[in-house]
């Protein structure tokens, strides 16, 4: 990579900003097709978000990802909101275009294409259950209510957090027959009746499992968002079971690769960014 006047600057911005994936993946990407662009991650305290968003906006930055504590925060520092990142409440990508800065949530749109793509899964007419209510739950569940999930279940630890997700989703599609649960109550039968079972927790990461791995079949379509280790125990389990398994980097994979589209206008190299993901992925659960 070759930095010159002419490079084009993207990159992250997190507080803390933890061990991210998307420097590698963009700057895989970028180099494919060779093109003069670089990815850089910036961490940036809650306090002076503002101050850097203009200042990203007056370096001449093309667009930046945006993580953990800001996306919400972000969406009152920006020109323009797209519909689907209006609804979800959090914005993960943002374009400086011009004078102004456009905010997308990618999220919602990689974990569909990861469903559609890697799991041959259409979202219409079926019975999803989402382990979760706090951000990414929000994402998916409004990208199945868009793509015309006929049953949705939600099921958290803390159950105002299920009703409050529920009660938005509700608010938006009148048809969707959507429930909140906690965990307390008896799962059983929605977990039996569910064609797709997602982990929006952070459950994984170190290991453990959200639900009991008895009540997985082979019907049941499962995906963790969890991506390290890249087979979570939840997806082991499922699979020993008989269930088809999507990994979380799919979803991380294609949301980065709907940044990189909305940045360079250029069709992703997804096969390039994969290849890199799945290199590090492996890499770090060797150490
Ligand atoms: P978040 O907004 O903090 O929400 C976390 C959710 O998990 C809440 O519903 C919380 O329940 C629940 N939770 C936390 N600890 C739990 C525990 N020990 N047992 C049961 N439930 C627990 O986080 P988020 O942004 O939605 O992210 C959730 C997970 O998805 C994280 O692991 C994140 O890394 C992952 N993720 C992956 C991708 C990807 O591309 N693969 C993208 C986004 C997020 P309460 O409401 O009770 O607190």
């Amino acid at each position: 990579m070759n930095i010159d006047s002419n490079t084009k600057v993207t990159g992250i911005i997190g507080y803390p900003l933890k061990k991210t994936l998307s420097p590698l993946m963009q700057n895989t990407a970028f180099n494919a097709l060779d093109l003069n662009w670089s990815y850089i991650p910036m961490p940036v305290k809650k306090e002076n978000l503002g101050e850097a968003i203009k200042g990203l906006k007056a370096l001449g930055f093309k667009g930046i990802n945006v993580t953990m504590p800001h996306k919400e925060e972000v969406i009152k520092y920006l020109s323009e909101v797209s519909d689907y990142a209006k609804i979800a409440g959090a914005v993960n990508t943002i374009h400086f275009e011009g004078s102004k800065a456009i905010g997308y949530n990618t999220d919602g749109r990689g974990f569909l294409h990861a469903l559609e793509r890697d799991g041959g899964f259409s979202p219409e007419g079926k019975s999803a259950l989402i382990l979760g209510a706090g951000g990414a739950a929000c994402s998916i569940a409004i990208m199945l209510a868009m793509n015309k999930i006929k049953v949705l279940t939600i099921v958290n630890r803390t159950i105002e957090n299920a009703k409050k997700l529920a009660n938005n989703i509700k608010s938006r599609f009148n048809d969707l027959d959507i429930k909140a649960l906690s965990f307390s109550e008896d799962l059983p039968k929605l977990i039996d009746s569910a064609d797709l079972i997602v982990n929006s927790t952070p459950v994984g990461w170190e290991g453990g499992l959200i639900i009991e791995p008895d009540l997985l079949h082979k019907k049941h379509l499962v995906m963790d968002l969890v991506y390290m280790p890249e087979e979570t125990e939840l997806l082991r389990e499922a699979k020993a079971r008989g269930a088809r398994i999507l990994p979380g980097k799919l979803m991380l994979l294609y949301q980065g690769a709907s940044s990189f589209e909305i940045w360079t206008k250029a069709e992703a190299p997804i096969e390039q960014m994969r290849e890199a993901l799945d290199k590090s992925l492996s890499e770090s659960s060797r150490r």
